[in-house]
């Protein structure tokens, strides 16, 4: 057995090319010297993708011996020339006009500056990666998912300036559930249109120009980004509880703001649901308020228009205690918003 030392640089580059044979489009590898034809040209990413996991499977490597392939070859996937910066990740890439594929060890600067770049999740090429879904699968209650919440939202009332607008704290809240112990956020494109913050680059450089977002390319299709305070992470409950927590967030139970409310919003009825605890106390109007980055006032206001959307029934405010209390709003069953569990 040889060990890789220091020095030894181990190639994680894996390729295919398409090839039509017989009329139908197929995918050659090298590697294995093998023609796979497969059906409809839009599959040609999810099959060159199968068979390039595959390899990557085979040829696993301790991440500590992982390098960028990108700057072992003098950085010629991307034009700008930058410094590598950020752990190292299996990047898909589309190239030569789509008649290739490429996946590769890439870090996460290099992988944002090459163009028809992804980022392939690490349990798609795990050697295990029946038993990543396995564990992914763990039952998790919905009250979890609302303490996570709860504690980041609370985190992120502190940590970002009080101008900050409720886009861009939802914005943040997927980025600090999303990111892995090492402070990296992803937030692929197709998230970003689901919460329809996708053309709107304003909103991420709120969060690069508060001072808690490093975003290394700003205008990319998705958000990739570094925290910079990222204390935060060192918790207790690791990145995938943190990220069903963020997939929950999206779509928060009881109830919540369909995508086309307005940020502040859904913001407000993400914030209501991350307290709506049967046996728990009330909280605060004041402590809600500053959740949402509104005054007191404002969010009164908030939720009068979360009743006019149909969201809460009703809500009341204590004022000797401060206490605000809401009901949630009962859409017919079966009717799209009517309250269901997460699955997962
Ligand atoms: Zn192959
Ligand atoms: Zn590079
Ligand atoms: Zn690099």
């Amino acid at each position: 057995m040889r060990l890789a030392g220091a020095h030894t640089h181990v190639r994680r580059i894996w390729t295919v090319e398409l090839r039509p044979q017989a009329g139908r489009p197929s995918l050659w590898c090298p590697h294995c010297t093998v023609q796979t034809p497969f059906f409809q040209a839009s599959s040609a990413r999810s099959a060159a993708l199968a068979h390039l996991a595959r390899h990557a499977r085979a040829d696993t490597l301790p991440p500590h011996l992982r390098t960028c392939q990108c700057r072992e070859r003098g950085c010629c996937w991307h034009p700008r020339h930058r410094g590598c910066a950020g752990p190292v990740l299996l990047a898909l890439t589309r190239d030569r006009g789509g008649r290739a594929w490429r996946l590769a060890d890439t870090c996460v600067a290099c992988t944002a500056a090459t163009s028809h770049t992804a980022v392939v999740p690490d349990t798609l090429c795990s050697p295990h990666p029946a038993d990543t879904r396995a564990r992914a699968r763990q039952p998790q209650t919905d009250d979890e998912h609302r303490q996570r919440v709860r504690e980041m939202l609370s985190y992120l009332a502190s940590a970002l300036p009080c101008v900050t607008s409720p886009a861009a704290r939802l914005l943040a809240l997927q980025c600090v559930l999303r990111a892995g112990r090492n402070g990296f956020a992803y937030l692929p494109a197709g998230l970003l249109r689901g919460m329809r913050l996708h053309r709107r680059p304003e909103v991420r450089q709120e969060l690069a120009q508060g001072g808690w977002l490093d975003l290394p390319d700003p205008r990319a299709a998705g958000l990739r980004g570094r925290l910079l305070d990222d204390v935060v992470l060192d918790q207790a409950w690791g990145p995938s509880a943190r990220r069903r927590a963020a997939h929950w967030a999206l779509r928060p139970s009881p109830f919540a703001a369909t995508a086309a409310a307005a940020p502040s919003e859904r913001l407000a009825a993400l914030v209501l649901a991350a307290h709506t605890v049967p046996a728990g106390p009330a909280p605060d109007l004041a402590a809600i308020a500053r959740l949402c980055g509104h005054s007191p006032q404002q969010t009164g206001e908030l939720l009068d228009r979360l009743v006019a959307r149909r969201i809460l029934s009703a809500w009341h405010h204590q004022r000797e205690t401060d206490e605000v209390r809401w009901q949630p709003a009962l859409p017919p069953r079966g009717a799209p918003g009517a309250p269901h569990k997460s699955a997962h």
